[in-house]
């Protein structure tokens, strides 16, 4: 394995980095992202490989001409607010890293191959994630993405416009679809799983339902010096009881919730608060245990509304459900890659992908490369150079063997 994949890692590691943080802010079609996008198309371009933009506003990158039964691999480039380097890159850093090493392996694929990188994936600037790769398949509608306002009333339609894209192509893709073959998406593991089976890189089974609710809750802002308790609406407090209940409700179930935005008005030291607006982000093994936990979170933040003399709506903002990957994909993965030691070891995540999108769609599997702080979506989010060149590697096995690589010939 060459520094390919260092050098490549190197030139893309400043960009969008917090220099106080050591975190990412790389949000969709803004400056840091843009500046990425751009160094991607330049570095696939610099290893001969076509790039173009899809209507939606994914990047590919071709490795032959564009056609049937190609295989695709790639992640995406946006962070969370102060996110880690891992999180995107190394699947798009990789994909480019596994192409140089079959070239270097002196092998050339019989389908065409694609590098790809899809748009919004972690919805940190828009509020729906995977938004890319939602697009491309039809599961999100261009009329209700196009609509998607930022925190500043920027709309994802106008984004594109300002990044130089035109938002009347927007929408279900089942051309390009059409073309794929097989997607395959090289990632960090979110978790620990990898550290506690010893092994650099896995193969993911599953991914878990998950989605994001959005709780508001309306009161009347007074004065905190001069309202007594007993007249107060103050939001705050179903908030709060809310917020206890999704960490309750998650325990109970053996999901996972999260309160990790809120907003408040007027937002100030000595005001009571006129309203809150939060997210509540559930994730849970079955359909079932998901719902019983936003139903415990919904019901206590209603009763304890009722009880403050607040009014509480709540809204579905996006919902993923179960997704299985492909079995054959993954045996095949799991057999050509860990053959000789016994297979890779098999792993679900809570976290949602783009090739969790696209599963619903074509033939998907998903690779891991071991994290050893377990931490992701922020900076400690970690992996060795010795785990991502085995995950580069892994991903050029796979690359070859889905593509049917074999000897370049020499005319
Ligand atoms: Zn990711």
């Amino acid at each position: 394995m060459s520094d390919e994949f260092e050098e490549l890692w190197s030139e893309l590691a400043p960009v969008g980095r917090n220099r106080i943080t050591g975190g990412y802010r790389r949000f969709s079609w803004g400056p840091a992202d843009t500046e990425a996008r751009g160094w991607f198309v330049s570095a696939a371009r610099a290893r001969g490989l076509d790039v173009e933009t899809d209507g939606n506003g994914n990047l590919w990158a071709w490795w032959g001409a564009p056609g049937p039964e190609a295989v695709v691999t790639g992640s995406h480039l946006d962070s969370v607010p102060d996110g880690g380097a891992y999180d995107g890159p190394l699947g798009v850093v990789g994909a480019l890293a596994a192409i140089g090493e079959l070239r270097r392996r002196g092998l050339r694929p019989r389908r065409p191959l694609a590098v790809t990188v899809f748009a919004e994936e972690e919805g940190a600037r828009f509020g729906v994630p995977c938004l890319g790769s939602r697009l491309l398949t039809g599961a999100i509608t261009p009329e209700r993405a196009g609509g998607l306002a930022d925190a500043d009333g920027v709309t994802w339609a106008r984004a594109m416009e300002a990044a130089g894209l035109d938002p009347g192509r927007l929408g279900a893709d089942h051309e390009l679809l059409g073309r794929i073959g097989a997607f395959v998406e090289l990632h960090i593991e979110q978790g620990r799983a990898l550290v506690h089976s010893g092994a650099p890189v896995g193969v993911a089974s599953a991914v878990w339902p998950h989605g994001r609710w959005r709780l508001d809750f309306s009161g009347q802002a007074d004065h905190a010096g001069t309202t007594r308790l007993a007249d107060r609406s103050d939001p705050m407090l179903p908030f709060a009881e809310a917020v206890l209940e999704a960490r309750r409700a998650a325990e109970a179930n053996g999901a996972l919730a999260t309160v990790g935005k809120v907003r408040v008005s007027p937002n100030g030291t000595n005001a009571v608060p006129s309203r809150v607006r939060a997210w509540l982000d559930a994730r849970a093994a079955d359909e079932g245990a998901l719902r019983a936990v936003v139903e415990r979170v919904d019901a206590a933040a209603r009763g304890s509304a009722a009880e403050h003399g607040v009014t509480v709506n709540g809204f579905l903002e996006s919902k993923s459900p179960l997704v299985e990957f492909d079995h054959r994909l993954r045996d095949r993965i799991a057999a050509r890659v860990g053959g000789e030691t016994g297979g890779l070891p098999l792993l679900t995540t809570g976290a949602g992908h783009d090739a969790g999108v696209l599963a619903t769609a074509v033939p998907t599997a998903m690779l891991f490369v071991r994290n050893p702080t377990g931490t992701s979506h922020a900076p400690e989010e970690a992996a060795t150079g010795a785990d991502c060149r085995a995950g580069v590697a892994a991903l050029a096995d796979v690359l070859a063997d889905l593509t049917g690589a074999g000897p370049r010939s020499r005319a």
